[in-house]
């Protein structure tokens, strides 16, 4: 579903109710409630619409995605309550493995989320048993569990809305690291190799037409992308819209 551009505060109170809903449902813990509010006050910042380098943030993803050998969406609690739907479209067009992963993790957590990607059409939902749990290196005992079929032997992995420390994990462990994340100056920002600086629920719906598109056409594999650079601008356009606030 499109979200309404013409009434950005309408449009952010309605993502805010889609990720209480979320908590009610036991796919959201409380910690990701904070954790949407930190992402609010960015988009409020940037105008609550897709900047120009996060467009091209999506087009470099979307070829990332496209060419690698094993891509895995890695699913949280508030990626889940805020766009199942898109998750299970993305999995489908780029061939990605769709895996739950949690900061918070518990079994009935979990289950609640993979019933969620179910509902909206997932056909296979990784991360759920533990026989085929296996550890990634440099992270404490409970958050570096993922699943073997999946993150483990991906070679693309998208983590929105992921913590930093998890980031620089699955980095060393030598994974290409795809994020969406509102705040240009977080650790997962800034560790990634492609940052959407954009709201999840906007940027995932872009991501899938760019993806749809882009696999009509022949992929080019020398194309390069620079996600510092990208970074300074995004922060620059933010700097830049926060000038305007203050003159408003
Ligand atoms: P880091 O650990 O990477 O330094 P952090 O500790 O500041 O980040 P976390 O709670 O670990 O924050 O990660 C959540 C991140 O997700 C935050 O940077 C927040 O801005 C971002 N975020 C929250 N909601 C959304 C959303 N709907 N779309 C995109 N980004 C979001
Ligand atoms: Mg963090």
């Amino acid at each position: 579903m499109l979200i309404p551009r013409s009434h950005p505060r309408a449009a952010s109170l309605h993502i805010r109710e889609k990720l209480v809903r979320g908590y009610r449902e036991g796919l959201v813990v409380e910690e990701g409630l904070l954790a949407h509010g930190r992402g609010e006050m960015f988009d409020y910042i940037i105008g609550e619409k897709t900047l120009k380098t996060s467009h091209e943030a999506i087009k470099a993803a979307s070829r990332m995605l496209l060419l690698a050998k094993r891509p895995v969406i890695s699913v949280n609690g508030n990626l889940a309550a805020l766009c199942p739907k898109e998750i299970v479209l993305l999995a489908k067009v780029t061939g990605a493995k769709i895996e739950v992963n949690l900061f918070y993790a518990s079994k009935k957590r979990k289950n609640a989320i993979a019933l969620e990607l179910k509902k909206n059409g997932a056909k296979e939902v990784l991360g759920l048993d533990a026989k085929f749990s296996q550890k990634i290196p440099n992270l404490d005992s409970k958050r570096r569990v993922v699943d073997e079929r999946g993150i483990f032997i991906a070679d693309v992995v998208l983590v929105p809305l992921e913590d930093g420390d998890r980031t620089a994990a699955l980095k060393k462990f030598g994974k290409k690291v795809i994020t969406f994340d509102l705040n240009p100056m977080s650790r997962t920002a800034q560790t990634a190799d492609i940052t959407i600086v954009d709201n999840v629920t906007r940027g995932m719906q872009i991501l899938i037409l760019v993806c749809k598109n882009m696999k009509k056409s022949r992929l080019d594999k020398n194309s390069k992308f620079d996600n510092k650079k990208n970074l300074s601008q995004s922060i620059l356009a933010i700097k830049n819209n926060l000038g305007r606030m203050a003159h408003a």
